[in-house]
């Protein structure tokens, strides 16, 4: 299986140290060539704004969306996760993927980023979570299911092929995230 990470902006090379320590060959996407040769995509955190530009700009927003609408799942982390939501608070939707409305930076500062364990659905064990400038999930629709909540708020939701979450589990080396949307593919 080949993993593709969308590797415009941010972490992208944590991403990729993931899937190949599930075995998985990563792939640097920055082309739709690059798209078409993958089983599955991981768009990593950054910045929302920036990685939706370079994404516009390289022509890959269409080739996502058909791709995504034929099945490949995608996990989409912390501003992956705005980058694929139907509204962004405080920015534009790029991919309007999945049926929610999130605010960006709603956790506060970078001086306010933290670290948690949390269940997610699905998942046997805590999930090691970092929240760095995180979005928080203002509004779900009714064909996204909730997987994680903290605090109230939902921090890791399924719409059928698609995740997202609002933070990272790559930066804590967490890999459990990954393996299970690779186990929709
Ligand atoms: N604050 C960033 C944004 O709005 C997301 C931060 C992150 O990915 N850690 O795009």
């Amino acid at each position: 299986m080949k993993g593709g990470v969308l590797a415009l902006q941010g972490d992208f090379r944590e991403h990729a140290h993931v899937l190949a320590d599930l075995g998985i060959a990563p792939v640097e996407v920055r082309r739709p060539d690059d798209l078409a040769q993958v089983d599955l995509l991981v768009i990593p955190g950054g910045e929302s704004t920036t990685i939706g530009k370079l994404a516009a700009s390289a022509g890959l927003v269409e080739p996502i969306r058909e791709r995504t609408a034929s099945g490949m799942p995608m996990l989409g982390t912390c501003a992956g996760m705005i980058v694929m939501a139907k509204r962004v608070e405080g920015g534009e939707p790029l991919l309007s993927l999945v049926d929610i409305t999130v605010r960006r930076n709603a956790y506060g500062r970078q001086v306010d980023s933290f670290e948690s364990d949390v269940e997610v659905n699905g998942i046997d064990h805590p999930v090691r979570a970092v929240f760095i400038r995180a979005p928080i999930v203002e509004d779900v629709g009714p064909n996204v299911s909730v997987l994680a909540e903290h605090e109230g708020h939902p921090i890791v939701l399924e719409q059928g092929n698609l995740v997202v979450a609002s933070f990272h589990p790559e930066l804590a080396g967490e890999t459990r995230l990954h393996e299970y949307v690779a186990g929709k593919a």
